[in-house]
């Protein structure tokens, strides 16, 4: 598992964005959502000026954030059953890194 790597200077930030596409960490493809395994409930970054637009698409199936959100379901549970102190690790950092609020309703 790579490293989490939300930094305001990270290397990986070029001029377009994130060099690294879809590559990049799970911990910032979360992004704006954070996990925490052990109420297994989803939150979310209420800082994030993309929020209303990402809860707005999520009443849509086909949408770029109910991809986001299902694509997220699943590596979860992969790490879930591989590395589970890694997303504890991943949500203690989020915790504090974050203004989290927990996504009501979409808990697993
Ligand atoms: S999304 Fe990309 S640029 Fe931003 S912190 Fe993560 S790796 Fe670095």
């Amino acid at each position: 598992m790579k490293p989490i790597c939300v930094e305001s200077r990270c290397a990986h930030l070029a001029a377009t964005g994130c060099s690294l596409g879809k590559s990049k960490p799970f911990g910032c493809d979360l992004y704006p959502l954070a996990y925490d395994p052990e109420e297994q409930i989803f939150h979310f970054d209420r800082e994030c000026p993309l929020l209303g637009l990402y809860l707005g698409q999520l009443a849509d199936e086909g949408s770029e954030a109910s991809h986001h959100l299902a694509r997220m379901r699943a590596a979860i549970a992969a790490l879930e059953k591989t590395d589970a102190d890694y997303l504890r690790a991943n949500f203690a950092f989020d915790r504090e890194y974050f203004e989290l609020v927990p996504l009501s309703g979409m808990s697993d």
